[in-house]
């Protein structure tokens, strides 16, 4: 590698999980089965800055029945990746969700704590029905349950990044879930 130009972010990647293709194709099932579950409902997608931003664009686009959509950010108390439980909102949602169809867009369910305060925030505003879509799901290290409605898929505990998750804020663009390479954490890989 010379110049920054011919650096790809390809190159740090030990281990393809996902691939686009597998994603698309589950991505694409899982939207046309809330089409079909949520039709006549006019449910509000509810996504969660910045990791799930990929798997909304793509899942709202497999889904053809009529729907909002809002973005809330939020983040952990506590120093390192350990979850707390203790979440700060950063960004609330715009508009109201009094009687409305949630359908929560999660991009990685792990401990469960941050979307349990979550659930615990969106039910205080009096929705109609709160469901749970997540397209991963590491239920090695839950400590909060959660009923997780509609799942891409189950993986195991590792460290992912790519289609929208990051680590320190890179490797989003990747198009496929993958694990780096061991040389790229500074020091070791971060839980979680
Ligand atoms: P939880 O509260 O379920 O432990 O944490 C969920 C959040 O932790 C996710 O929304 C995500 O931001 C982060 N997270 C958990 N596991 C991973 C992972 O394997 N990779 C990345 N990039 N983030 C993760």
């Amino acid at each position: 590698m010379t110049g920054l130009g011919t650096r790809s972010v390809h190159d740090d990647v030990e281990e393809i999980l996902l691939s686009h293709e597998q994603l698309q194709a589950r991505v694409a099932e899982l939207g046309r089965q809330l089409s079909a579950d949520f039709d006549g409902r006019d449910p509000v997608l509810v996504s969660v800055l910045k990791g799930s931003i990929v798997f909304l664009a793509d899942l709202m686009r497999s889904i053809d029945v009529p729907l909002s959509v809002d973005l809330m950010e939020v983040s952990s108390y506590g120093a390192g990746t350990e979850s707390s439980g203790q979440v700060r909102i950063i960004k609330d949602l715009s508009s109201s969700i009094e009687g409305r169809h949630v359908i929560v867009v999660e991009d990685i369910i792990d401990t469960g704590l941050t979307l349990n305060y979550l659930l615990r925030y969106l039910h205080d505003k009096s929705p109609a029905s709160i469901t749970v879509c997540c397209l991963l799901d590491k239920p090695a290290r839950r400590l909060a349950e959660i009923e997780i409605a509609y799942r891409g898929f189950t993986i195991p505990d590792r460290f992912v990044v790519g289609y929208g998750l990051d680590f320190d804020e890179r490797f989003r663009n990747l198009p496929y879930v993958g694990v780096l390479r061991p040389a790229v954490y500074a020091g070791g890989p971060p839980e979680g």
